[in-house]
């Protein structure tokens, strides 16, 4: 099987050379150039292209796809939002995906958020390295004997709630459906509840259309005030405007964020030589208790080894003409 990879990225590139070693029979070629409609017909002569969740694979990259003789897409991802799933479907291309590959790598990111901009670590790194060696402004709050809110108890809810509940933390949940795993240290209640006893808000919950916006003007009231907020599950989860306006209202002693809205065009870019003329994360990380990372939560080398082996593994059953649950439909 031949496969070409779009917008590999160094760290693609070794994670799967490794896993490569056991699978002789898969022959790859690795491009740092992004699939579009315009770079499509570089898969010429390849049985599937491999592809990340920026890729663009709609209707005019698939139909190109499809004239170069491609019958499968393997992304090196969970998010599937990218792919025209119709235009697939016609020309009986199928869709692999990784559906999960470390929960472990993103709840761990949570907390170091968690802590980081608790302790305000980002102010004190910089702090110290210009012999400035002052405390003021600096000060967090204990974890021990607070209360963690984790909104989504899934796998990387579920996660976090074990790494609260290491911290000494008593755990509130809020979920549509109760995790059992977590019946003897995670209190579920309403979201409600959760707003408005949580020192430590969590939240792992997917993008979809009841909860877009979840944390919000009025959900914000319903928070303790000094809370610290936290969100690496979805950008679009968080109403930026009024949680810029609850930052400036003093409701929050800490926000870490590895996704936030307008995160598209920034994600895993270099843009330091541009002007970002319309930045709101310029806005946000201009308050000192707002910490932001660039969607790295999942960035561990076991995160990395576990999607090179899982997509490898599609790839195989691909072959094999077998069903998985790893294919998107
Ligand atoms: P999961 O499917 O295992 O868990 C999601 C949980 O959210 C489920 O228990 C589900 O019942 C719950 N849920 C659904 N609707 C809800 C609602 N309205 N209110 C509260 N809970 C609700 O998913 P996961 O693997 O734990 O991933 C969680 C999210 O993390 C993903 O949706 C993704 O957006 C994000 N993620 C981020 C990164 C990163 O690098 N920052 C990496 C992977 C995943």
């Amino acid at each position: 099987m031949k496969i070409i990879f779009f917008d590999t990225k160094s760290y693609d590139k070794e994670s799967f050379t490794k896993e490569l070693v056991n699978y002789p029979d898969i022959e790859v070629k690795f491009l740092k150039t992004e699939l579009t409609p315009f770079t499509a017909e570089l898969a010429h002569g390849y049985d599937a292209v491999c592809a990340f969740v920026s890729a663009d694979i709609s209707n005019d990259t698939i139909e190109v796809l499809n004239l170069c003789g491609v019958k499968l897409i393997l992304l090196r991802c969970a998010g599937f939002n990218n792919v025209d799933l119709d235009t697939a479907k016609r020309f009986g291309i199928r869709v692999l995906r990784v559906p999960s590959y470390s929960p472990e790598a993103v709840a761990e990111h949570a907390m170091a958020l968690a802590l980081a901009v608790n302790r305000r670590l980002h102010k004190a790194y910089v702090r110290v390295r210009e012999n400035d060696f002052s405390l003021n402004g600096l000060m967090g709050f204990n974890f021990y004997q607070k209360t963690a809110g984790i909104v989504g108890t899934g796998k990387i809810g579920a996660a976090m709630a074990r790494i609260c509940r290491g911290f000494g933390m008593k755990i509130l949940a809020y979920d549509v459906f109760q995790n059992p795993d977590l019946k003897d240290f995670v209190t579920y209640v309403t979201l409600d509840e959760l707003l408005a006893q949580s020192d430590l808000i969590s939240l792992h919950c997917p993008l979809m259309d009841n909860t877009y916006h979840l944390i919000n003007h009025d959900t914000i009231q319903k928070m303790k005030d000094g809370v610290l907020l936290v969100n690496t599950s979805r950008g679009a989860l968080v109403k930026t405007d009024d949680l810029i306006e609850g930052i400036r209202a003093r409701k929050f002693s800490g926000v870490g964020l590895d996704v936030y809205e307008e995160e598209g065009p920034n994600v895993y870019e270099n843009r330091s030589d541009e002007i970002l003329e319309h930045s709101v994360t310029a806005r946000l990380l201009s308050f000192p208790n707002v910490m932001i990372t660039s969607h790295q939560a999942f960035f561990t080398e076991e995160a990395l080894a576990a999607i090179a082996k899982t997509t490898l593994e599609n790839a195989k059953i691909f072959e094999r003409g077998e069903e998985t649950p790893n294919e998107v439909k």
